[in-house]
């Protein structure tokens, strides 16, 4: 099998912390090295780069730290946007130190209008990640990071920002119920991204008008992706954190498993082409603007 034509890749999701990790130049440096054309970096938690929860001064260094890490990218030769906002693992964990509802909901809409002014002004490409905590927090907190999740789509509109979105893996629930909070909030079609979804799921998301991004680094999961039409994008979600190593790939590892699914025949080249297409058509103002 001939190595000679690369394939291009595109992660759509990923992260870089040099206070934990590689840092972003590392990072883009090494994907670069591998064969990577384009990374999206999306914001990390608050607490990740040494914030508190809930403090808004934290959240403006968190979105700054995302910008520098995809202006590293560039740096780097990457095609590279940011994808900034504050993870649904924030209000869990302000409920739990006691703010009321309506405190965290304010606070949090705040950081939605805050993330709106990064991408009217060109410094962000989307709103992430938002969205519902995978893990089981109770009703209360579900219905409330849903009512924030509407605001987040509907700003989205707004600004013409892609939004990712962090959600538990209920399948098709789990898709039927981002559907019709996109289509309340009258979503674009094609901009609502459902972060690290099963690609079982892929299709119907596709279908409603929503983005599938398939993690390549879950067990099984990219050779199940590779048994669809490619209608979907790819992503490391990579956290760059040595405490975890392993919780995900890193983004050079995505463009490695990409090359060799390809040498050994498991997809075309023009296969994966199409997605990076998607990806591109996806971050459509990256390409066709100077941020
Ligand atoms: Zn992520």
């Amino acid at each position: 099998m001939s190595l000679s034509t690369p394939v291009r890749v595109f992660d759509n999701h990923a992260h870089a912390n040099e206070l934990t990790g590689l840092g972003a130049v590392e990072v883009a440096r090494r994907f670069k090295r591998a064969g990577g054309a384009g990374i999206i970096f999306v914001s990390l938690l608050t607490w990740s780069i040494g914030g508190a929860p809930g403090d808004r001064g934290w959240v403006e260094k968190l979105y700054e730290h995302t910008v520098k890490n995809s202006e590293a990218a560039r740096g780097q030769g990457l095609i590279s946007g940011a994808v900034v906002g504050v993870h649904p693992a924030e209000c869990v964990k302000l409920r739990e130190s006691g703010w009321g509802e309506e405190e965290v909901e304010a606070f949090m809409r705040w950081t939605v209008d805050l993330a709106a002014r990064y991408v009217a002004e060109g410094r962000a490409v989307g709103f992430g990640e938002y969205g519902r905590p995978h893990w089981d927090v109770g009703p209360d907190v579900v219905a409330l990071c849903n009512r924030v999740l509407e605001y987040v789509v509907a700003r989205a509109r707004d600004v013409g920002a892609v939004v990712h979105l962090h959600l538990e893996r209920r399948g098709e629930e789990t898709v039927r119920s981002v559907a019709e909070i996109a289509r309340r909030a009258n979503a674009r079609p094609g901009t609502v991204v459902m972060h690290h979804v099963e690609p079982r799921v892929a299709p119907l998301a596709k279908e409603l008008g929503l983005v599938p991004s398939v993690p390549v680094g879950r067990r099984g999961e990219f050779e199940e992706a590779l048994g669809l039409e490619p209608i979907y994008v790819v992503e490391s979600d990579y956290i760059d954190d040595n405490r975890r190593p392993g919780a995900v790939i890193p983004p050079w590892s995505l463009a490695n498993k990409i090359r060799r699914a390809v040498e050994r025949g498991l997809a075309s080249e023009s296969y994966f082409d199409q997605i990076y297409r998607n990806t591109e058509s996806l971050y459509d103002v990256l390409l066709h603007s100077s941020v």
